[in-house]
C-alpha cells in the first residue's frame, strides 16, 4: 500500500495493481480485501473507466479471453485454450456501453476483469474459477478505429443475425464446456442487445445482467433503507427517473414488483407510481407506438413534457433517480424543485463514472439545504454542509453481485429468478445498522463487505432451494450463512497447502 500510494495518478495505481494481480495474485487480493474502500475506486468505477478508454496504450497482457468474429465456428476450441477447466463465473461484454462512456469496443475488457476481481475479493469466488470474456464484434467508435494502439477488430459492429449467431455459439459452447451451473454475467452491452440476450437465455442458462438486475437490486436496497429516514412505504412514494434504459427500467420494474408483493396490487397498478424520462422527454401514452418494448410498460396517461424540470414540477416525485449516463442533469433548479415539495427529497445520481454523475454530493446537499437523502453510483467524499458532515451513500453494484453470484454458485443454481434479486436486496438493506442511519447512511460501509456478501449469498441460495428444482447442490446445508463463509476464498497462506511455507514452519518450529 505504501508503494501504491506513492502514485498520485489513479491510472498509475490501476496499472500497478494489475501488475500485482499478475505477479502475486494472493497479495493482490489481500490488499484489495483489507483496503476495499480505498482500492475499489481504482479497480472499479471511476478509474477502470479511464483504463478502458486508454486500454490499448496501457496494454500488457490479455487478462481474459478475447473472442472475435473471426473465431466464429471455433468458439468451443477457443474456450478450451483457457488454462483453467473449473470455471464458475464468466463476466462477458461486447464493449458497446462501457459505464456511461459509450462504445469502447475491445477495450471494454477492463470491465469483466475488474468485476471478476471483485467477485473474488468481495464475494470469495476462487480467482481460478473466474473467466473474463470480451466478444469482439467491432466498434462504431471512429476514434478507436483510427487509433494506432487499438487492439480490436477494425470494423464497424456486426449486428442482426451475424451478431446473434456469434452470441449463440458462445452461449452454447460455454454450457457444453463448463456445464449448466456456470454463471454468465452480461455486462455493459448496449440496451437493445442486453434486454434481448437476457430474455433469450434466462430460460436455458444461468444468466444475470448486472446493469439491469444488479443495479435494480442495489438501488431497491438503498430505497428500502432510505424509507427508514423519510418514512412511508414504497407504495406511498412517487418515483421519477431520468434515463429509461437498462438501469432505469430495470430498477423501476423491481420497485414495482416489490410494491406489488407488499400491497398485493397487480403489477400494472404499482407501475403507475413510477415515471420515466428519456432523451425525448416524459414517457407517456401518446408516445407508446414509437417506444422500444422495454419502455412501453411505463407509458402512463399524461401530457407529453420535454424537459426534466417540467416533469419534476408536474409529477412531484418524492424520489428522483438519475440513470441516463448524462452528467450535470440534476441542475440547481431541479434539486430546488424537489426540495420545494419534499421534506426530505431522495436523490440518486447513478450515472458513472464521476464525470457523468447527475450532480455531485455537494450540489445535492447545498441545493437542498442539507435535506436530501443522497446516493450516487460513483463515490463522493463526505461533504460539510450547514455545519454538518454528510457521508453520501454509494449505490454500487459491488454490494450485490459478488454475494449474489456466490449464492448461485454454492447452491448449484441453474437459473436466476426475480425473487432472488428481491432476496438479495432485502439482505443488503438489513445490513444497515442504526449507527449507519444516524450518519444518514443508507448503505453499510464497504469494510464489512465479506460479511454482507455471505448474508446475501445465503438468502439467494435459500431462494434457490425454496424455488424447487433450481438448486442442485443437495442436501441443502442447514446454516447457509456459515456454509457461504466456509466456501469463500481467502488469500491466506495455508501451512499445509504450500510446501515452501511448510518447510519454513518446520525450520523455525521450537520442536
Ligand atoms: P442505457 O441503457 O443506454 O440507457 C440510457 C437512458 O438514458 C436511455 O433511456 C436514454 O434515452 C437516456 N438518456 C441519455 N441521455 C439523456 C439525456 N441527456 N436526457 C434524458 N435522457 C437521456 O444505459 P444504462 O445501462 O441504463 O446506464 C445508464 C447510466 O447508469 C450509465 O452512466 C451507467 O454507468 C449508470 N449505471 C449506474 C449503476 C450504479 O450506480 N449502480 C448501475 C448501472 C448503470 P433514449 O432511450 O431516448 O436514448
Ligand atoms: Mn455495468
Amino acid at each position: 500500500m505504501h508503494m501504491l500510494r506513492q502514485y498520485q495518478v489513479p491510472l498509475q495505481r490501476y496499472m500497478a495493481l494489475m501488475d500485482l494481480q499478475e505477479r502475486n495474485e494472493r497479495l493482490f487480493y489481500k490488499l484489495l480485501m483489507d483496503n476495499v474502500e480505498e482500492l475499489l475506486p481504482i479497480v472499479y468505477t471511476p478509474t477502470v473507466g479511464e483504463a478502458c478508454q486508454k486500454w490499448g496504450s496501457i496494454y500488457r497482457r490479455p487478462q481474459g479471453l478475447y473472442i472475435s468474429l473471426r473465431e466464429k465456428g471455433r468458439i468451443l476450441d477457443v474456450l478450451k485454450n483457457w488454462p483453467e477447466r473449473n470455471i464458475q463465473v464468466i463476466v462477458v461484454t461486447d464493449g458497446e456501453r462501457i459505464l456511461g462512456l459509450g462504445d469502447l469496443g475491445c477495450q471494454g475488457m477492463g470491465i469483466p476483469v475488474g468485476k471478476l476481481a471483485l467477485y473474488t475479493a468481495l464475494g470469495g469466488v476462487r480467482p481460478s474459477a473466474c473467466l473474463p470474456v470480451m466478444i469482439d464484434v467491432g466498434t462504431n467508435n471512429e476514434k478507436l478505429l483510427n487509433d494506432e494502439f487499438y487492439i480490436g477488430l477494425r470494423q464497424k459492429r456486426a449486428n442482426g443475425q451475424e451478431y446473434a449467431e456469434l452470441m449463440d455459439e458462445f452461449m452454447t459452447a460455454v454450457k457444453q464446456n463448463y456445464g449448466e451451473k456456470v454463471l454468465i454475467q452480461f455486462e455493459d452491452f448496449a440496451n437493445h442487445n442486453a434486454f434481448e440476450l437476457l430474455a433469450k437465455y434466462r430460460r436455458t442458462h444461468l444468466v444475470f445482467n448486472d446493469d439491469i438486475q444488479g443495479t435494480a437490486s442495489v438501488v431497491l436496497a438503498g430505497l428500502v433503507a432510505a424509507l427508514k429516514l423519510v418514512g412511508g412505504t414504497l407504495a406511498e412514494h412517487t418515483f421519477l427517473f431520468l434515463g429509461a434504459g437498462e438501469a432505469g427500467t430495470g430498477i423501476a420494474e423491481l420497485i414495482a414488483l416489490e410494491m406489488s408483493r407488499q400491497t398485493k396490487a397487480p403489477l400494472e397498478e404499482t407501475r403507475k407510481k413510477i415515471w420515466l424520462v428519456d432523451s425525448k422527454g416524459l414517457i407517456v401514452d401518446s408516445r407508446k407506438e414509437s417506444l422500444q418494448h422495454f419502455k412501453k410498460p411505463w407509458a402512463h396517461e399524461h401530457e407529453h413534457l420535454k424537459g426534466l424540470l417540467d416533469a419534476v414540477k408536474a409529477i412531484k416525485p418524492t424520489v428522483l433517480i438519475g440513470s441516463s449516463g448524462a452528467g450535470k442533469t440534476f441542475t440547481k433548479e431541479v434539486i430546488e424543485a424537489m426540495t420545494s415539495f419534499n421534506e426530505k427529497p431522495v436523490i440518486f445520481a447513478l450515472s458513472n463514472p464521476t464525470s457523468q454523475s447527475e450532480c455531485t454530493a455537494e450540489e445535492a446537499y447545498q441545493w437542498s439545504k442539507a435535506r436530501a437523502i443522497f446516493a450516487s453510483g460513483s463515490p463522493f467524499d463526505p461533504v460539510e454542509c450547514h455545519g454538518q458532515t454528510f457521508v453520501p451513500g454509494q449505490a454500487n453494484n459491488a454490494y450485490i453481485f459478488p454475494g449474489f453470484g456466490l449464492g448461485l454458485v454454492i447452491s448449484g443454481a441453474i437459473r436466476v429468478h426475480d425473487d432472488m434479486l428481491l432476496a438479495a436486496s432485502e439482505a443488503l438493506a438489513r445490513q444497515v445498522t442504526q449507527e449507519n442511519f444516524d450518519k444518514g447512511l443508507i448503505y453499510p460501509p464497504f469494510s464489512n463487505i465479506r460479511k454482507i456478501s455471505a448474508h446475501i449469498a445465503a438468502e439467494v441460495a435459500a431462494k434457490a432451494y425454496e424455488l424447487g428444482g433450481l438448486a442442485t447442490r443437495l442436501p441443502r446445508p442447514a446454516n447457509l450463512v456459515k456454509y457461504a463463509e466456509s466456501c469463500m476464498y481467502s488469500p491466506n497462506y495455508a501451512a499445509t497447502a504450500d510446501h515452501r511455507e511448510l518447510r519454513f514452519f518446520y525450520f523455525f518450529s521450537p520442536e
